[in-house]
């Protein structure tokens, strides 16, 4: 239940976020589309001022000429008197100013059909020019023929995206910023709760393994009290000895957890000595065959001739050995098959347990290995276990300055290798 609505709040947040996303694309880009539609009109304008200007200037020249009584029939004949180069480049380049666009645009008086060039300034945009979407008619300031006065701004996308991109920098850095939050928040949730539930199974198992030593010990010791035990010496002995099993199965239990925590501070050193693991193999192996066959399992040995030296700690690596074959016991569908080897690869001593047991599924291979994790097949086939021992083992690997891995599909067994570091010595080869 509380599984999905913590499912129902992501997708609703995940819901919101698009709707950000997408609120926040459209005002950009209607941002964007305000500013060149502003941008259109101020050059319109700035284009009409300029042609205003001509015909004042056209009409000052008229009154002079009648005024002078002279030189009026050459007004109007040629397109280069009826726009004087130097006043349309003057003009241009205060209106532009104005704009703030100074020394960024081009600009041409052209004739239309002919596509003869008059004045301007357009040296490398003359295609540009005949082809701009900001073009005026000079038809107000000269009749004959179609000139028109075109400008471009080669700049065009930079001028108007320019001041608009701090925001969109802006308005993204803020947006990927909250993502992360977003993604860090859920994620470090559930991780909280995949602890809340491990801590709790921890729990569980732990009472659950503490009653049944406690109850012995208990009842053994009500039992010694009574003075018909206490005088048959047989009994005694028997009660005393149940009470020692069961509180060194009490020790256990404390030393793996102890154990445990020891690891994750990193408390823990090695005993290190330079020798060939197989012995240790072997003997490991061997304590286990009366448990398997008990099973009706088998448990076959295969260890290379040659094996390279390394450096390691007796205790733990026994440890680490006994973890993984008690696994491949608790783990295995009625009678355990299990295979053990040992052979050498480049730099590296390989200790594989193999087993056809139940097998670990995709999403837990590496799960397997955090402390406390225990997988649901554990719980469910009421196998014992605190989910201390492939923690344990893959430290211990690790402060050996190797690596364990597993190869596993759900059902169909696994096959967990340790690499160990060899001594790189030949004179450390065995025969
Ligand atoms: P525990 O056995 O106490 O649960 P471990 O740390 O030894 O804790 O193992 C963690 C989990 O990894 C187990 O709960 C089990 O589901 C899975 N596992 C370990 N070894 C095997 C194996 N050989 N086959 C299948 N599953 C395994």
């Amino acid at each position: 239940m509380q599984q999905q609505r913590f499912n129902i709040f992501i997708f609703l947040a995940a819901i919101g976020f698009l709707g950000i996303l997408m609120t926040q694309a459209y005002w950009v880009y209607n941002g964007l589309l305000m500013r060149r539609d502003q941008f259109d009109r101020g050059i319109q304008l700035a284009m009409r001022t300029v042609l205003s200007r001509m015909i004042d200037y056209q009409s000052a020249q008229k009154l002079k000429c009648i005024e002078l009584g002279e030189g009026c029939e050459e007004l109007g004949q040629r397109i280069e008197t009826a726009v004087p180069p130097a006043l349309l480049d003057s003009l241009m380049r205060q209106e532009m100013t104005q704009l703030g666009l100074k020394g960024q645009y081009r600009y041409v008086v052209f004739n239309r059909p002919n596509k003869r060039f008059v004045a301007g300034l357009f040296e490398g945009f003359e295609d540009q020019l005949i082809n701009s979407s900001y073009q005026q008619s000079l038809k107000a300031v000269f009749v004959q023929g179609d000139y028109v006065l075109s400008v471009v701004f080669p700049d065009i996308q930079h001028h108007a995206i320019g001041r608009f991109s701090l925001w969109v920098v802006l308005s993204s850095v803020f947006l990927i910023s909250l993502l992360f939050s977003f993604w860090s928040t859920v994620s470090l949730v559930r991780r909280q709760k995949r602890l809340t539930r491990i801590k709790a199974d921890f729990i569980n198992n732990m009472t659950h393994e503490l009653k049944t030593p406690i109850a012995s010990i208990s009842l053994a010791a009500e039992m010694l009290s009574k003075q018909v035990v206490a005088s048959d010496y047989a009994k005694v002995a028997r009660y005393a000895s149940v009470v020692k099993s069961e509180s060194s199965r009490l020790q256990t239990l404390v030393d793996h957890v102890l154990m445990s925590a020891m690891l994750e501070e990193g408390k823990v050193r090695l005993n290190r000595h330079k020798a060939n693991i197989s012995q240790l193999v072997e003997e490991v192996v061997h304590n286990f065959t009366h448990r398997v066959s008990e099973l009706s399992g088998k448990l076959e040995l295969n260890i290379e001739a040659g094996l390279p030296m390394i450096y390691f700690d007796r205790l733990h690596m026994t440890n680490v050995l006994v973890n993984l074959l008690d696994n491949a016991i608790k783990y295995s569908r009625g009678a355990p098959e299990i295979w053990v080897s040992v052979k050498s690869t480049s730099g590296h001593v390989v200790l594989a347990v193999a087993d056809s047991g139940v097998g670990i599924s995709l999403e837990e291979k590496d799960l397997i290995f955090k402390n406390l994790y225990r997988s649901h097949t554990g719980n469910l086939h009421d196998v014992k276990g605190f989910g201390i021992g492939l923690f344990y083992v893959k430290k211990i690997v690790e402060l050996h300055g190797g690596k364990i891995t597993v190869e596993s599909e759900h059902g169909a067994g696994s096959v967990f290798e340790v690499y160990l570091p060899a001594v790189i010595n030949t004179e450390n080869y065995e025969s």
